[in-house]
């Protein structure tokens, strides 16, 4: 999922008619005072990561006079919020508060749902997750049909919105879910809607994730790469998304899994499927080493998009060793993989004398693959162990083999 910052998904709630605070965006302590002093009000100045809960961390701070609302800025401008530095912030006219609200709209794929869901409380502000089963009141969606304002007055009379913002509670919502639709989204939360002592139901904040593959379709959006980061992209990052945005042939993936490179035990891993790579992990952490990156390449994709994966997986400095994880009887030819990896290790391994590399391969042609890996590989300054399906359900033994390669490497190293 590709997630927008707060300001950029109220600029499309504010598109489609949904009221949202007057605010202005600043990168800078010095634009956050004119913004403030442009909107003439108390102003709220708000964080712009992708997380939530920013509230809660001093993320989000209240401004009386332009003065104040710089100095807030100036102090969130220097924070890191859940692991992203703020380089952003959204000043905004306060709100007289009456009352919170939640409004959300997600995918339920459960089989009696199949079918975009809306989710209303009047016990907004706070996670939803914390709010009582019975205070969350649930809507389908018909996709076709939409989501007409009658069932938008249902869900918000349903949920106990006093008759007098009835009708525009319920507009809100159903222009949300038309937004949720426009826009691909695979979340649109608004928590909280806002009631104001005026009587206006405003968004007070927004979260929008649209579907990574649908991306594409939103060149507005500015979307630079379609997946949710647990922190900015790092160039690693970007480096891996250029594999899979240039080659749609077969699972090419790869996406740092740490920023830490500085504590020893990190291993290049490099996992062919899903569940191999979960397996990878559990092998790994058994015998106290940790993958510096997640790396896929499954659903039979081309040697030179193996290739690119491999390199990228080899590029981090910190590594200790390399783990091939084909914990699986995979059905793709493996000998694209095969020839792949010899490549690689040819050129990486000059570079890097006894470095470990234990690679596990096994599935379709696989007796040709092992065969290329012993004969491409054959002479090189590593530590290269190679396994097939004889050990593709014995990832103690895979563990423990990469284990006792990285002791002797650092041992090596050392003196
Ligand atoms: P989050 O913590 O990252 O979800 O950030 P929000 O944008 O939801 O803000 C957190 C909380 O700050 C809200 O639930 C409100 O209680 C409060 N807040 C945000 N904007 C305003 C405002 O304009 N006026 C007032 N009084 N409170 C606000
Ligand atoms: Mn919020």
């Amino acid at each position: 999922m590709a997630r927008l910052f707060e300001y950029q998904g109220k600029g499309f709630l504010k598109e489609a008619g949904i009221t949202v605070p007057a605010g202005d965006i600043a990168s800078t302590a010095k634009e956050a005072f004119e913004a403030a002093a442009r909107i003439g009000k108390p102003v709220v100045v708000k964080a712009q990561v992708w997380a939530g809960g920013r509230g809660k961390t001093g993320a989000v701070r209240f401004a009386d006079t332009p003065k104040e609302a710089e100095k807030a800025a100036g102090a969130i401008l220097g924070m890191e919020v859940k692991g992203f530095p703020v380089r952003q912030v959204l000043v905004e006219e306060r709100l007289d508060i009456e009352k919170e609200y939640y409004l959300g709209v997600i995918p339920d794929s459960s089989w009696h749902s199949r079918a975009p869901v809306v989710m209303f409380s009047t016990e907004g502000g706070i996670d939803i997750e914390e709010v009582p089963e019975d205070k969350v009141f649930r809507a389908k969606v018909d996709y076709l049909k939409g989501f007409p304002l009658y069932d938008a007055l249902d869900l918000a009379s349903r949920a106990g919105i006093p008759n007098q913002s009835l009708r525009e509670t319920a507009a809100v919502i159903a222009n949300v879910v038309e937004v949720f639709k426009k826009y691909d989204c695979n979340i649109l939360e608004i928590n909280p809607l806002i009631l104001t002592r005026q009587g206006k139901v405003i968004a007070g904040d927004c979260r929008l994730s649209i579907d990574d593959s649908a991306a594409f379709r939103h060149p507005e959006m500015a979307i630079t790469i379609p997946r949710e980061f647990p922190w900015e992209p790092t160039d690693f990052d970007t480096i891996g998304w250029g594999i899979e945005e240039t080659d749609f042939r077969g699972a090419g993936f790869v996406m740092k899994m740490t920023l830490d490179e500085t504590s020893p035990g990190y291993i290049g891993f490099h996992a062919i499927g899903g569940g191999a790579a979960m397996i990878g992990m559990d092998a790994l952490s058994k015998v106290g080493l940790k993958p510096a990156n997640f790396a896929d390449t499954s659903g039979n994709p081309v040697a030179s998009k193996v290739y690119r994966v491999a390199k990228v997986v080899l590029s981090q400095p910190h590594i200790e060793g390399y783990l091939l994880a084909g914990f699986m009887i995979a059905n793709q030819e493996q000998w694209h993989h095969a020839h792949a990896i010899v490549k690689v290790l040819r050129e990486e391994l000059p570079q890097r004398p006894g470095f470990p590399c234990v690679l596990l391969l096994a599935g379709n042609k696989e007796k040709e693959s092992l065969e290329i890996l012993r004969e491409g590989l054959k002479g090189l300054p590593g530590r290269i162990e190679i396994y097939g399906s004889e050990r593709v359900g014995d990832s103690d033994f895979i563990g423990e083999r990469l284990l006792a390669l990285v002791e002797e490497y650092r041992q090596e190293k050392a003196g």
